[in-house]
């Protein structure tokens, strides 16, 4: 620390005295922090020999105090190291382990103690957060702004997902992260108008090392930076990112979200902590798609009920949508699920009124002599938009909700997708975890569906399975364009969006048609392959396959023998190759410490490729499918493999 210090101080040595910097454990990065003229903490990270974020605000605006300006600071901590190991059974990764230096910061107002920030460093992340003081008497605030800020150099380009207006798209139900994002694109931009959601993406230009043995640890090119943020429960809102002249500042839900029932600005007990801002450096993606940052800073809230059960599940709505959600075609469903050897069968919306909860209780029980678990849909509403299929109206109050979930734990339903929850105010985040706390008790799990992002859940409830907050597969069956554009999508999720929570798409269709007679409907473009190696690249613990039961027919026997025993529960995650847009190579290792390489080509030519497969032992034989067939491959003496990936197609290798 103190060779740091003395570095920034004699650089600025009229101000050293309010100058500080916290290193990573391996020195790489640092966090420089300093204040304005204003008395306005600033800080800035550098990763390597690159500025990442330069000198940007920080502090925030309450009730108890405006804490943006006039601060001075009066003292800082100790560096302490932060280190754990953890497991954890649902996500990416499943044993954890991170060190990183942790320094606090105090910032005085006035004399007194307004708020600490907190920075959390190590060899790829910096997370902070503030912890505000009680002002006299006062116990509790509301934080009216943050002025967190995240300023990336000029030529830096941008990764982003427009935030939505709220009330609008189907029934009101927006805002619910179903943008498209853009590749690339230069800064300058605020959205449509309302800035981006997280997670946030930019490519910094590298600067060129002025001393390579220095930099060993940075190749020059460019720097990945993923912004994010964690530990967002009951106690706040879920935030997202404003750009203003190039400044992307923290900005909190729109008062017309939920309904316009709930306030935007967050309260908080005094002493209380906002959530904590994640900022993930890496010279290639590998980092970003590898990160556990926002598990790292999370604990569990409660313990769970049971051992919950991971697996794959059939889904008929994909293909054929509502009028399928009838006691006949969701048998047929429940017997497909048993051919495929999978766990699960989700029934989705008007099952109340097309089937009813009588009958239900007769196909759960059928389901269960097939070894095939229900999920259930639930419409979340609620007063807070229009979107009008049932079940309706029995989650949103705590005492219809027990009696909901005790009839779905008496007729054995194993968990349920939660839709329509268009908001990311407190109230709404307060009901999320109201949700899960509730369904644990009756050992429930939960997906949610047209949501927010979650933001450590995975680690925080234990019953926790995904969030959709991506622009996925429904968007397939209503819309050509989508499908056109369908593998662009699957470069980006693994290192962004998928890369912080696991993600509900509901993919790898093999119907050629998004329709039941596979004949009409929007027309898929991907291969069949493609298929294969999105179920391996977008990962959640329990998969919504968009799969049909006429596909054990009409499909490829070599697919549908991959889709029997694909994996969903992992133990590891390595990114290999890529570029958001263009392409992506990943590999992830079963839970028995087996891999599989997944890969998909977005580009408009065929990808020539050598895939380096340092998971696999030289001259070791492996399957490889590629180009709609599968065939057996040997790794070579370097432990790589040269293949061409077809134009929307893809490869996997097992
Ligand atoms: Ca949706």
């Amino acid at each position: 620390m103190n060779k740091f210090f003395l570095t920034v101080g004699c650089a600025l040595l009229a101000s050293a005295i309010n100058a500080q910097t916290v290193t990573s454990p391996d020195g790489n990065v640092k966090v420089n922090l300093s204040i304005s003229d204003s008395g306005q903490p600033m800080y800035s990270v550098v990763f390597g020999e690159t500025t990442v974020i330069e000198n940007s605000a920080l502090g925030l605006n309450t009730t108890v105090g405006d804490f943006t300006k006039s601060l001075a600071l009066a003292k800082s901590s100790e560096v302490s190291v932060a280190s754990e190991t953890y497991s954890l059974p649902n996500a990416k990764k499943q044993n954890i382990s991170y060190t990183a230096n942790e320094q606090t910061f105090t910032y005085s107002k006035d004399g007194k103690s307004a708020f600490d920030v907190t920075f959390h460093v190590d060899n790829n992340n910096v997370a902070f957060r503030y912890k505000v003081y009680p002002q006299r008497d006062r116990l509790a605030c509301l934080v009216n702004s943050e002025a967190t800020s995240y300023t990336l150099p000029s030529g830096t380009t941008t990764f982003l997902c427009p935030a939505m207006t709220p009330q609008t798209g189907f029934a009101r139900t927006a805002p619910s992260y179903e943008t498209f994002y853009e590749y690339d694109a230069e800064m300058g931009k605020n959205g449509h108008g309302r800035g981006f959601t997280f997670p946030a993406m930019f490519k910094v230009t590298a600067a060129q090392p002025a001393n390579a043995k220095k930099a060993k640890n940075v190749q020059p090119g460019n720097v990945w930076v993923l912004l994010c943020e964690t530990n967002v429960d009951g106690s706040y809102c879920g935030s997202r990112i404003e750009n203003k002249e190039n400044k992307y500042t923290i900005a909190y839900p729109e008062d017309k979200e939920f309904g316009g029932v709930g306030q935007c600005a967050p309260g908080i007990m005094l002493p209380g902590y906002t959530p904590w801002r994640t900022i993930t450096l890496g010279s290639t993606l590998a980092p970003l798609a590898e990160t556990t940052i926002m598990w790292d800073l999370v604990k569990p809230q409660y313990e769970a009920s049971q051992t919950y059960k991971y697996g794959r599940s059939a889904w008929s709505w994909i293909i054929r949508m509502d009028a399928s959600c009838n006691y006949d075609e969701q048998k047929e469903y429940i017997d497909f699920a048993a051919a495929m050897g999978w766990e699960y069968l989700l029934i989705d919306a008007l099952w109340d009124s097309n089937i009813g909860y009588e009958r239900m209780a007769e196909l759960v029980s059928y389901a269960k002599s097939k070894n095939v678990g229900i999920y259930l849909w639930y419409n979340s509403n609620g007063y807070w938009n229009d979107a009008p299929q049932g079940p309706r109206g029995k989650l949103h109050r705590m005492n219809d909700r027990h009696k909901e979930f005790a009839w779905l734990k008496k007729v054995g339903v194993k968990g349920l997708k939660i839709d329509f929850i268009g908001s990311d105010k407190q109230q709404t985040m307060q009901m999320y975890e109201d949700i899960l706390v509730d369904a644990n008790d009756y050992g429930l799990e939960i997906i949610f569906h047209g949501c927010t992002l979650p933001r450590g859940w995975e680690r925080m409830y234990p019953n926790f399975i995904s969030c959709e907050a991506v622009r996925a597969s429904e968007n397939l069956s209503f819309g050509q364009h989508d499908n056109d554009i369908e593998a662009l999508a699957a470069t980006i999720h693994p290192v962004l969006r998928n890369a912080v929570g696991n993600m509900d798409f509901g993919g790898s269709a093999l119907n050629k048609f998004y329709s039941k007679g596979n004949n009409r409907g929007q027309h898929r473009v991907t291969s069949d392959v493609y298929a294969l190696a999105t179920a391996i690249l977008f990962q959640t613990p329990v998969q919504n396959f968009a799969l049909a039961p006429n596909n054990i027919t009409d499909a490829p026997a070599w697919a549908i023998d991959f889709m029997k025993s694909v994996p969903v529960e992992w133990k590891d995650v390595k990114f290999i190759d890529g570029y958001p847009g263009k392409y992506i190579i990943l590999a992830r290792q079963t839970k028995d410490g087996k891999w599989y390489v997944a890969g998909v080509n977005a580009t408009k030519e065929p990808l020539k490729v050598n895939i380096p497969l340092a998971m696999f032992n030289a001259g070791q034989e492996v399957k490889l499918y590629l180009n709609d067939g599968v065939s057996t491959a040997k790794v070579s003496k370097k432990q790589s493999m040269l293949v061409t990936i077809p134009s929307n197609g893809g490869v996997v290798i097992e």
